[in-house]
């Protein structure tokens, strides 16, 4: 007997960690929905991808954009099954005036972002009484390091929500906190404070964990049967201290 298909939104699909779980979901049987700013990228990968994907052009701090989203994904899809809430920024670097551009990006593409994709997608994950949340936090909402302040800020506060949300939304929807170390994606290229970028841009350089070994855990904790809940995962490249 197949699996019947589950449509799932991806957000940051354009690249990483979430183009990576968009093949790996799509390879599973699910129909995947890519959501990004990147047009030409999301455009790319539907393509590529053929019947079951759906690109479309969002900004998570763009509350109007996301509900034009859902409204799509209602209209041409029935509603979603699985939200993915993996679009973040990471831009690192020591704590003073000059970063806080950085600072309020960050919190609002990696807190207020992931918190606003889910209000907008909650009603259609609702539907149906078997829902997924995974939300992409990181060892960095556990350990807080010099340095990753704000970073750390939001992906902590991530945590919290998501705990919450879990005991809210259960049984009928699985909440799931997704928490990598260093991954070799794009993530350090786009740090403004320049001596930050080259230090962490090397340590990436050297990145032995792919996006496609997040996707996979975040596919296999999907493919859970209903009545197991897989709540946090915490995952580090084997040399990371
Ligand atoms: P990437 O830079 O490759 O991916 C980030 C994605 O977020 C891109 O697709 C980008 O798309 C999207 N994004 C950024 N801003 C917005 C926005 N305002 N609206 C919509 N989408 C946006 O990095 P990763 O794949 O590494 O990052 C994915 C997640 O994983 C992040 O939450 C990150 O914090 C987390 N993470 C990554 C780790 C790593 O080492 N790589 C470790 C731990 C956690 P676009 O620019 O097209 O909008």
């Amino acid at each position: 007997m197949s699996t019947p298909s589950r449509v799932a939104v991806i957000t940051g699909a354009s690249s990483g960690i979430g183009e990576a779980t968009a093949r790996a979901l799509h390879s599973a049987g699910d129909t995947v929905v890519l959501l990004a700013r990147r047009t030409d990228r999301l455009e790319a990968l539907a393509v590529e991808l053929g019947e079951q994907a759906l690109a479309i052009p969002a900004d998570v701090t763009d509350r109007d954009s996301l509900v034009a989203a859902a409204e799509r994904v209602q209209t041409e899809l029935g509603g979603a099954d699985i939200l993915v809430n993996n679009a973040g920024v990471m831009l690192l670097g020591p704590f003073s005036a000059e970063q806080r551009d950085d600072y309020r990006q960050m919190i609002e593409v990696n807190l207020l972002g992931a918190i606003t994709t889910t209000e907008v997608f909650l009603e259609q994950l609702k539907t149906g009484g078997a829902g997924d949340i995974i939300t992409i936090s990181s060892v960095a909402g556990r350990t807080a390091r010099a340095g990753n302040g704000v970073y750390a800020a939001t992906k902590w506060g991530i945590n919290g929500w998501s705990e919450s949300l879990r005991q809210e939304l259960l049984p009928d929807i699985r909440v799931t906190l997704i928490e990598p170390g260093v991954v070799a994606t794009e993530l350090p290229d786009h740090i403004t404070h320049a001596q930050t970028k080259q230090a962490i841009g090397e340590m990436y350089g050297n990145a032995t964990v792919t996006p496609e070994d997040i996707a996979e855990v975040i596919a296999f904790t999907l493919a859970r049967p209903r009545h197991l809940a897989i709540n946090e995962i915490l995952l580090r490249p084997a040399d990371q201290r």
